[in-house]
């Protein structure tokens, strides 16, 4: 019999908390799990899901003329918010309560409440109660950053847009991320009149260079007011009720809403960390090694909080691992390598592996590239170009990277990843046949290098 209340005790009932908890209550021990606010966490609640039903949503409205162009009689629609938004909701509420009761039925006792950790094995949660406990898995999560500037709070960051009365008729999207190049496509769909300023030179940095500016270019043919090179310096409200901001090099807005989608802080503020010697990284990250193991030997955390890889399918991973190596004897390191994501633009991003710069940095690599319009645009003459390209080591003919931008790059990256984590070389992508006529047949069909080192 344990001297402790539960086994495990996890902080936070987002994907990888649920996850971890649920495979550890399987497996046999006895759990408890405190949320603070609604199970499922980011990604359910505020985050991949809500935006990918938006990312539907807002698909509708280029295509009334573009079936026209096919022969429809078909008059353009208007979309309505508020028709629209209590379905989300109903849905978001539906999954929430499925991620509740996975994780009860194999007896995982769920706290409605926000925990503080008070020594390596004892949780105070909100209501009250405290509970003992042998291991103890920190899964907070993160929040979004908002830039210290006047008028700042005047915004509405990726929490908040799911909620809003209305949509505004325009919108001052700042940041160059994920998020911020999915909303301004999103919402561009949906109608809103989308200005983006990002302080970079070109958007989502981090992600191949040729990639980055193909999609730039698609988001202002699309007619987003993209703007490089400039920061917010203030927000005020006018007495219109509208936001007027002001940027560097004299630029300005006038807008419904400004949204903040400028980064992440990871959660770990008012958690009792530091009193227990639980070392977090500058920005907040709790430091943990390969095993998700802090230095405070009962406490691992895992997911966004650890600010690793901060995707809902690595901290799956990641708690996963942690259930494998504490309750199962099972030594296990998350894998962090070739991990597949897809940015959802419209056409959406889907990458894997390396950039041309990251491998070029590292070796000689031959570069298969085409942009071409597929056959659906071309038939309607939409300007719009779909881009496959493979990075190809010239000494292990291993394909490094693979990055396609596309209708549905999400759904053709997550199949090449496959290819690509099993070590697929060029000759294999090539030994491939074609599945004619679609527009991922291009990822076997490229046969002679755009450039080589
Ligand atoms: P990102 O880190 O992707 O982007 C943040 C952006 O904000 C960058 O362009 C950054 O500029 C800019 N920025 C940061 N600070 C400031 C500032 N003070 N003033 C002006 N601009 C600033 O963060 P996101 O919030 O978009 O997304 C967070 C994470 O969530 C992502 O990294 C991703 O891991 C995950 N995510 C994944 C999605 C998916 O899988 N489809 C979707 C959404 C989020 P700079 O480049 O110059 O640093």
């Amino acid at each position: 019999m344990s001297d402790f209340d539960y086994d495990l005790f996890v902080i936070g009932g987002g994907s990888g908390g649920v996850r971890a908890g649920r495979v550890a209550a399987e497996s046999g021990a006895k759990v408890g799990l405190a949320e603070e606010f609604r199970m499922g966490g980011t990604c359910v609640i505020r985050g991949c899901v809500p935006k990918k039903l938006m990312v539907f949503a807002s698909k509708f409205g280029p295509l009334a003329g573009e079936a026209r162009d096919f022969g429809w009689d078909m008059p353009d629609g208007r979309f309505d918010w508020l028709a629209f938004r209590p379905k989300l909701h109903n849905e978001l509420s539906r999954l929430e309560n499925i991620y509740r009761t996975n994780l009860a039925r194999p007896g995982t006792d769920i706290h409605d409440a926000r925990a503080r950790l008070i020594d390596a094995h004892t949780v105070a949660l909100s209501n009250g109660q405290s509970y003992t406990a042998k291991h103890i898995l920190v899964a907070t999560g993160g929040r979004p950053f908002v830039p210290d500037l006047p008028g700042a709070e005047l915004g509405i960051t990726s929490n908040e847009i799911f909620n809003l009365d209305h949509l505004p008729e325009k919108i001052l999207i700042v940041g160059g991320g994920y998020i911020a190049c999915e909303f301004a496509c999103i919402l561009n769909g949906l109608g809103v009149g989308v200005t983006l300023w990002h302080r970079g030179p070109q958007v989502l940095r981090g992600f191949d260079d040729e990639v980055r500016g193909h999609i730039a270019e698609v988001m202002i043919a699309q007619g987003i007011d993209l703007r490089v090179g400039v920061s917010p310096t203030g927000v005020q409200r006018g007495s219109d009720g509208r936001l007027r901001v002001s940027g560097t090099d004299d630029h300005k807005a006038m807008v419904g809403e400004v949204l903040w989608a400028t980064g992440r802080t990871p959660n770990s503020d008012d958690l009792g960390l530091e009193a227990l010697g639980v070392e977090r990284a500058d920005n907040g990250a709790i430091v943990v090694d390969e095993y998700s193991q802090t230095a405070v030997p009962s406490i691992f955390a895992i997911g966004d909080v650890t600010d690793r890889i901060a995707l809902t399918p690595v901290a799956i991973r990641e708690g996963a691992a942690f259930v494998e190596t504490v309750f199962k004897g099972n030594p296990t390191r998350p894998d962090h390598a070739l991990v597949a994501s897809a940015v959802f633009t419209q056409p959406e991003y889907g990458t894997v592996g390396l950039t041309e710069e990251e491998a070029r940095a590292q070796e000689k690599i031959d570069v298969y590239c085409a942009a071409f319009r597929p056959m659906q645009k071309s038939f309607i003459d939409r300007s719009e170009k779909a881009l496959f390209k493979l990075i190809v080591s010239q000494e292990s003919q291993k394909v490094l990277g693979c990055h396609i931008v596309a209708d549905g790059a999400g759904e053709m990256i997550q199949l090449a990843a496959v290819a690509v984590k099993m070590g697929a070389t060029k000759a294999d992508f090539d030994a491939a046949v074609a599945v004619h006529p679609t527009m991922a047949e291009e990822i076997v069909l490229m046969k002679t290098p755009t450039r080589a080192d």
